[in-house]
């Protein structure tokens, strides 16, 4: 054992970053030490590294340590295990570097990595690289960039000043740039310690900065304020009749309203011209000024936690009884019911009881206003934590709740936020749990944000609320089983009616020529009563199968990616064919490339297309687009939503973000303009899906007083979801899916699993698949499909094979994962199959 004293120095040496040369001539060791570490590669096993004494007395599982890998690479290594065992297959390498005074992940963190590496048959690393924010994995190939906003130099030491300045002349450099740079072989200890004085920043995306929207509001100059100046001010405009109106008008609304006045306010009530405000402005009798407006209006201020409606606190009291027995409760509300404030309610107990609350949400950029509703209420007790954040902001998350700070005491965030360092949580909500988006697809992990969070509300005894007005299939079997608690809340607030919902067959109306482009006279008119009625419109445009394509009207070719098995996308705006794939991007061609006629047409329709044909149905009128394009970086969504809010737009178009737990007062009419191609989809889940998208738009109409409208344009009005939705009958929708899923094998009573294979040579892959499906089916039988292409069969040059297995209700997951394993270990095995990239979904829906 080391005595005290030694101990001391020992503090005091990694305290000074001295070196452990030093530190093995202080304390000769006897012993070997050695520790397992995981590194952010996706490996199945973890690398044993070789310690010394004093470091084994100072490392935890939990700590970074910079270690070399392969012939000149270095990793930020997280340590999982000490022990004295030397690994028999390889000779255990010295570890570079102590990265940290105390563990920054918990032993609930890794156990929670490790239920996910093995539940979702991926590796460790790959989830360690999930878990961090990239600043933390500082590795060789790191590219940092000095930060321009760091003044403070002394801070620096000297190399540390050596590498600022190497920043200087070269804008950015990798870590082992550096290490040439200042001549030493391991720099990593200092970028860290650079990052967290602020002096450089990791490259990754450039964010952009969003400008808070200034608008104009017009006051009286000081010189014609006041009672005695009336008179004169009049006088002065007697003879210009246009402005003597705006003046009248202005002290009217003035009189009206004690807020500010909007420039375009007065132009509209006073029905006067931008030019007559101007030449009173040029008078100096009035002057335009700006008031930074808060990012996000709303439709009344609120401060504290509102008082429940009488099905509110029923809602709140049952899933508090639930919870006596249940660690997880499905709160199935309808739209606008209000979950929002049981959810603060929940919250508040948790919060008062001292422990930690994680609210997740499906994509946080879209919730902009959930996240400012909270922050009323629950103040500076709120982070937030998302990948659209700076890494700087996303650190500081981190480091907040490993230091159990109370400004972190609630997290909001999007599926990564269950990774943060919480060692105290009471309280798990997911909302919208049916939402997709709460699946990671690739990379690995493919972990489901929904259930992951269960588990770890399980490993810290917490409770774990789920909410949706349309839940998932699964959520409400469990439910339905009593696996979960159920509740119910089927009113909406102040008790608006759900809305009224007409569905409109526009095979008829292009029979009787009733359409305009897209639009059908009845949503036509609809949408202009909603107008006249000073009321706001959404209109929903699906996203999947509509993207717009070129063809050439003589030979039908479309034009297709170089890259991907699939036809480039039209954007009309920047006059461009895209790969939503994999970025490509060129210029519409003049001309068909393969048979050279000029005549190329598009066909299609998205969002864009529909805001075209608007414009010119409406041109009286703002119209606004929200989907992919629009709503780039950061506050992209937020600009779009708050222009909304402050009624700036008149129509919204958009897909599927539409959907998304917004909450807009004036709202009257919701209108689909196609509802067949959701429908159509060939998935399992495509008519679950339809309902639920449908059903959450819908929603987005008549939210505050008056009763809303939604129109639904299809071919099919008689299918069955679709008369589903506009009845809002989840139940029944519930009842007819389950049957489905039971006659044709799929959750929730069976589960699937999806494993794909990738590589640039089609025989390759066709061989390798092919190898696979039967290793595969002389285990599972008729469980086994394909191997087939999926629709979009090459992506970056990679050709795509899938194979799905089920596993029936009575088989043991667990063996089947075994069993898998064990086939690919030999499909790894074979030499012509080595380069192939294998992918394994969990529940890949
Ligand atoms: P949901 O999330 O269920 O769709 P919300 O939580 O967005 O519904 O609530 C819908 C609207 O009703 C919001 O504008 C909200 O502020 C209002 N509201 C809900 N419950 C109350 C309450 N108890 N007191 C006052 N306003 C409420
Ligand atoms: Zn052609
Ligand atoms: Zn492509």
């Amino acid at each position: 054992m080391l005595s005290k004293n030694t101990l001391q120095i020992l503090n005091i040496a990694v305290l000074l970053n001295f070196n452990q040369i030093f530190l093995e001539k202080l304390l000769p060791t006897t012993d070997v030490y050695f520790i397992d570490v995981i590194l952010p590669l996706p490996l199945q096993r973890l690398f044993t590294y070789r310690i010394t004494e004093a470091e084994a007395v100072f490392l935890k599982p939990g700590v970074r340590v910079a270690v070399p890998f392969g012939k000149s690479k270095i990793y930020t290594g997280l340590v999982a295990e000490v022990h004295q065992n030397a690994p028999e297959a390889y000779e255990a390498k010295a570890i570079h570097q102590i990265l940290d005074q105390n563990p920054i992940v918990n032993e609930l963190q890794l156990k929670l990595w490790n239920w996910i590496s093995s539940y979702y048959m991926c590796s460790l690393g790959d989830v360690y690289r999930a878990a961090f924010p990239s600043a933390f994995l500082l590795e060789s190939e790191t590219v940092v960039l000095r930060n321009n906003s760091f003044t403070d130099q002394t801070q620096l030491t000297d190399v540390e000043f050596l590498i600022f300045e190497a920043l200087q002349q070269q804008t950015q450099l990798s870590a082992i740039e550096i290490s040439g740079i200042v001549n030493k072989k391991n720099v990593l200890p200092f970028l860290k310690s650079m990052l967290e004085k602020g002096a450089i920043v990791v490259r990754e995306e450039i964010y952009e900065q969003y400008k808070p929207k200034l608008v104009n509001y017009i006051r009286l100059t000081e010189k014609y304020k006041g009672q005695d100046a009336l008179q004169e001010t009049l006088q002065l405009v007697s003879r210009a009749k246009k402005q003597y109106q705006a003046l009248m008008t202005y002290f009217s609304l003035e009189g009206e309203t004690r807020k500010p006045i909007k420039v375009k306010e007065l132009q509209e009530k006073a029905a006067v011209s931008s030019a007559v405000v101007k030449s009173l402005v040029d008078k100096k009798v009035f002057e335009v000024y700006q008031i930074q407006v808060d990012r996000i209006h709303f439709r009344e201020a609120e401060s504290s936690l509102k008082e429940l409606s009488k099905h509110q606190q029923k809602a709140f009291e049952e899933i508090k009884n639930s919870f006596e027995t249940k660690a997880v409760t499905l709160l199935h509300g309808v739209t606008s019911s209000g979950k929002t404030e049981v959810y603060s309610k929940l919250i508040q107990e948790v919060l008062d009881e001292g422990k930690q609350v994680l609210f997740l949400l499906p994509e946080i950029a879209l919730t902009t206003q959930l996240i400012n509703r909270l922050k009323k209420i629950f103040g500076g007790k709120i982070s937030v934590y998302h990948s659209k954040y700076s890494m700087n902001e996303r650190v500081e998350v981190w480091n907040n709740v490993l230091q159990s700070k109370s400004k972190a005491q609630i997290v909001l965030g999007a599926r990564s936020s269950l990774f943060l360092p919480f060692d105290n949580l009471g309280l798990i909500i997911v909302d919208e749990e049916h939402e997709v988006s709460y699946k990671q697809f690739d990379p690995a992990p493919r972990y489901h944000a929904r259930d992951t969070a269960i588990l770890l509300g399980h490993l810290h005894g917490a409770k774990t609320l789920l909410g949706s007005a349309t839940p998932s299939i699964e959520s409400f079997f469990n439910g339905n089983k009593e696996k979960y608690g159920l509740v119910h809340l089927k009113k909406r607030y102040g008790d608006v009616q759900m809305p009224e919902v007409q569905l409109v067959d526009i095979k008829e109306k292009h029979r009787k020529k009733r359409m305009s482009g897209h639009f059908s006279d009845v949503l036509l008119q609809q949408i202009q009563e909603a107008l006249d009625a000073k009321e706001q419109v959404i209109l929903f445009q699906n996203r999947r199968g509509f993207s717009p394509v070129m063809e050439c009207e003589t030979c039908a070719v479309s034009p297709q990616c170089p890259n991907c098995d699939v036809s480039l996308t039209y954007h009309k705006f920047r006059k461009e064919l895209r790969c939503h794939y994999c970025n490509y991007r060129q210029a519409v061609p003049m001309a068909c490339g393969a048979c050279g006629s000029e005549k190329l047409t598009t066909l299609g329709f998205g969002t864009e297309q529909i805001e075209l044909e608007l414009k010119e149905l409406l041109p009286a009128y703002n119209i606004g687009r929200m989907d992919l394009d629009t709503t780039r970086g950061k506050y992209g969504y937020q600009k779009i939503i708050g222009a909304f809010q402050a009624q700036e737009i008149d129509i919204l178009v958009g897909t599927q973000m539409l959907s998304k737990g917004l909450d807009f007062g004036n709202v009257s009419l919701v209108g689909v303009l196609n509802a067949d191609n959701l429908l159509n989809f060939p998935d399992f889940r495509a008519h679950e899906r339809t309902f639920q998208m449908l059903v959450q738009v819908a929603g987005r109409s008549g939210r505050s007083s008056k009763r809303g409208r939604v129109l639904i344009q299809t071919f099919n009005p008689y299918h069955q979801i679709l008369q589903q939705v506009s009845s809002n009958s989840y139940e029944e929708m519930y009842q007819e899916q389950l049957q489905d899923r039971w006659q044709f094998h799929y959750p929730p009573y069976y589960r699937v699993m999806r494993i794909t294979l990738k590589h640039r040579d089609l025989i390759r892959v066709d061989e390798a698949s092919e190898w696979l499906g039967k290793s595969l089916q002389n285990a599972f039988r008729e469980n086994v499909l394909g191997p087939t292409a999926p629709a979009v069969s090459r992506v970056r040059n990679l050709y795509i094979k899938h194979i799905v297995v089920k596993i029936p209700p009575k088989q043991s997951l667990k063996g089947t994962k075994d069993h898998i394993e064990k086939i690919k270990k030999t499909f790894q095995a074979i030499p012509n199959f080595r380069a192939i990239r294998l992918g394994i979904d969990v529940d890949s829906y």
